[in-house]
């Protein structure tokens, strides 16, 4: 037996959450949208010509990036996308974070920024939110190599406000800070303004979420031309076709209807808001969500059982056996029926604990 397993990248992968294989899940774990994507994703899809695949796809997804620069009001080429944010994140660490000190993000957020600088060989350092799941502004002043932070964060669900967000990119001048916005749809408060204000932002979103295209994996990043510029060097020196044909022209679709998207979100933050009430009335404590999800505890009920108990019955949320996390559930808003069921449940398992 050689020993050709010393030069293996040896990484600890991030765990996505679980897609259920039966079916009549009430699947409130990965944060999907409850509801289809736009009309005209549905006619891309049914109008597709097979044919067309012959081809290579655009490997500047002009399309796609029209229609977003379009509805955000920037330039094309102010616009990177990818294949899913994972994908736009992950270029952006190997693109903007190869200084010597470590980057830095808060410790309890989305899990796959540890796992990245793992694989990348990029130096971290997590920064400890308070007891109450605040960024503590402050705790930022160091020498860095640059910073990621989600706005709303994840998985608890909260923001800290536009000028939060923007103290930190002005006091690191020399630095890209990049605001990863998966939620900001359901309520935050986009970093999108001020892209022209700090060269040194990226603003990172996604369509898996209020655009209910997971399946798809779109996501894209917007900042001033500079870094854009950067992005696409790095993403050409690696894979020029990472986005399909069909999915360019479902992301397109997607972006151009604005009342369906504006309709969608509306719903999911009216039953979000519905579900924070009833969460409340069963005694769970959390965070005010401006997400498509709720991060909760409950001071008499343990997480981890829950949670178990909820899949046996066929409602899926999330648990993370961390430190800091493993007294909380993270429960994604689905429809209000399901809602009603996920709602109905617990409320049993409060009362089984309370007689
Ligand atoms: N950022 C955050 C904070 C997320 O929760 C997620 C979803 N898992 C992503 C990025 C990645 O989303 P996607 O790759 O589907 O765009």
């Amino acid at each position: 037996m050689g020993n050709w397993e010393e030069n293996v990248r040896k990484v600890v992968p991030y765990v996505p959450g679980e897609q259920p294989k039966r079916a009549n899940i009430i699947k409130l774990n990965t944060n999907e949208n409850p509801y289809p994507p736009a009309p005209g994703v549905e006619e891309v899809l049914r109008q597709y010509q097979a044919s067309e695949l012959r081809k290579y796809p655009d490997a500047s997804a002009t399309d796609l990036v029209n229609a977003i620069a379009e509805n955000y009001g920037v330039q094309a080429s102010e616009v990177f996308v990818g294949v899913g944010s994972d994908d736009v994140i992950a270029m952006s660490y190997l693109t903007f974070f190869n200084g010597k000190d470590p980057i830095l993000f808060p410790d309890i957020t989305y899990s796959f920024y540890d796992v990245w600088a793992e694989e990348f060989r990029v130096p971290y350092v997590t920064i400890p939110l308070d007891q109450d799941f605040h960024a503590v502004l402050s705790d930022y002043d160091r020498p860095c190599g640059g910073i990621i932070i989600p706005n709303p964060n994840a998985p608890t669900g909260i923001t800290e406000g536009r000028a939060f967000y923007e103290e930190l990119v002005k006091r690191h001048p020399n630095q890209v800070v990049i605001i990863d916005e998966a939620y900001i749809d359901f309520g935050g408060e986009s970093m999108l303004p001020l892209i022209h204000t700090y060269d040194n932002l990226l603003v990172v979103q996604t369509f898996s979420k209020s655009r209910s295209l997971a399946g798809s994996r779109i996501g894209f990043a917007i900042g001033n031309e500079k870094l854009i510029k950067y992005l696409m060097d790095v993403k050409y020196s690696f894979n020029s076709y990472t986005m399909d044909s069909v999915t360019i022209q479902l992301g397109r679709a997607a972006m151009e209807d604005k009342a369906y998207f504006k309709e969608c979100v509306g719903k999911i933050i009216d039953t979000r808001e519905w579900t924070k009430q009833e969460l409340k009335r069963l005694g769970f404590v959390f965070g005010d969500s401006k997400t498509n999800f709720i991060f909760a505890k409950h001071p008499n009920l343990d997480a981890a059982e829950v949670f178990q108990e909820l899949r046996e019955e066929g409602i899926f949320v999330r648990y993370f056996p961390k430190e800091r996390i493993k007294d909380y559930l993270r429960i994604t808003i689905g429809r209000r029926e399901e809602m009603e069921t996920l709602i109905a449940s617990l409320e049993k398992k409060v009362q089984a604990k309370s007689c």
